[in-house]
């Protein structure tokens, strides 16, 4: 495929007054690798379709819904701080929207807005393809309680994991959270990490300069050690001191690049109906080669 000078995909020309428009809504949304996950997946498709950033100050979700449906948008990818507006704001959801209150993708469906949320199924279809780790049976921990948690830790519970603990800095927003996995959900504290197979940081600790405060790190590296998958949510550093920390102690890692591909992956098959091409996907992200293998 051709490339423009920064890697992107360049479209075919024919952009044109029929080209089916969808985009990614949030504030900010301008740094969004969304477009060039979903552009890259209409190239390959050979759909004349194209994704753009709609940036949306907090508060304008519901306008921003009404507007695109007038204007004939397909689809929007949701970011923050607008996934639970627009849950709120929708016509319909599907039922992983609904029992987590928030939406990452609207689907327009003759002519209303149906609010689905890929970002936990797209966590686990990253274990299952890239990092080759199958939930089934798995003892899991979860650090935090947000948007991102909450949305693992259902679908580690769906996938039918053995135990989801459930750690964070605010205890009540735990509970709440850790409920969402169903009888296997249950909060506990960061010196379990030892004793699991997978553990995931869900909070932004490492990235940009957060720190964990008093907690420090999301769990203690010390706990780490080989035959456990270890994966930090953040994607920018590609590698948090916390990841690095953990990979020096033998863990398997991985980041949340996975999860970004393949949410948005999901997205696309909502969307129109056609598998995603989740090879080029990845690649238009992590550079060539850095996909990991579907073997
Ligand atoms: P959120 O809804 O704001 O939740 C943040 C969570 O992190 C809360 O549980 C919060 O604890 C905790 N937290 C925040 N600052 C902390 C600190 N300094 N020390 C300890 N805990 C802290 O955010 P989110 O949307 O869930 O996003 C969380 C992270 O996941 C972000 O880094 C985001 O970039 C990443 N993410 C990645 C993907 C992906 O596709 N890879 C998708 C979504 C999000 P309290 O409850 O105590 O406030």
């Amino acid at each position: 495929m051709a490339h423009d000078g920064r890697g992107e995909p360049r479209r075919a020309p024919g952009l044109s007054a029929a080209t089916v428009v969808v985009g990614v809504m949030g504030d900010p949304v301008a740094h969004s690798l969304s477009p060039r996950l979903h552009n890259t997946a209409f190239a390959r498709l050979g759909l004349d379709w194209v994704s753009v950033g709609f940036p949306v100050p907090a508060g304008g979700a519901a306008a921003a819904l009404a507007g695109a449906r007038s204007l004939g948008v397909r689809g929007l990818s949701v970011t923050m701080p607008h996934k639970e507006d627009v849950a709120a704001a929708v016509d319909g959801l599907s039922p992983e929207a609904a029992r987590l209150g928030a939406v990452n993708c609207a689907v327009e469906v003759d002519g209303a807005w149906r609010g689905a949320n890929t970002d936990g199924a797209g966590f686990v279809a990253a274990l299952a393809r890239g990092d080759r780790f199958g939930v089934a049976g798995a003892r899991c921990l979860v650090v935090g309680a947000g948007g991102a948690a909450r949305a693992v830790i259902a679908a580690l519970g769906d996938a039918g994991a053995a135990e989801v603990v459930v750690v964070n800095r605010t205890r009540t927003r735990a509970r709440e959270a850790a409920e969402l996995a169903g009888p296997v959900g249950r909060t506990g504290t960061a010196d379990e990490a030892s004793g699991v197979d997978l553990v995931v940081n869900a909070t932004p600790v490492g990235m940009g300069g957060v720190d964990g405060g008093a907690a420090g790190w999301p769990v203690d590296p010390a706990l780490l050690r080989p035959g456990q998958l270890v994966v930090d949510l953040v994607y920018h550093p590609p590698v948090t001191p916390w990841l690095a920390a953990a990979g020096d102690r033998g863990a398997t890692t991985a980041n949340g690049l996975g999860m970004l591909v393949h949410q948005a992956a999901l997205q696309i098959e909502l969307w129109t109906g056609s598998s995603a091409p989740v090879d080029a996907m990845w690649e238009a992200v992590a550079g060539p080669g850095h996909g990991p293998s579907p073997e």
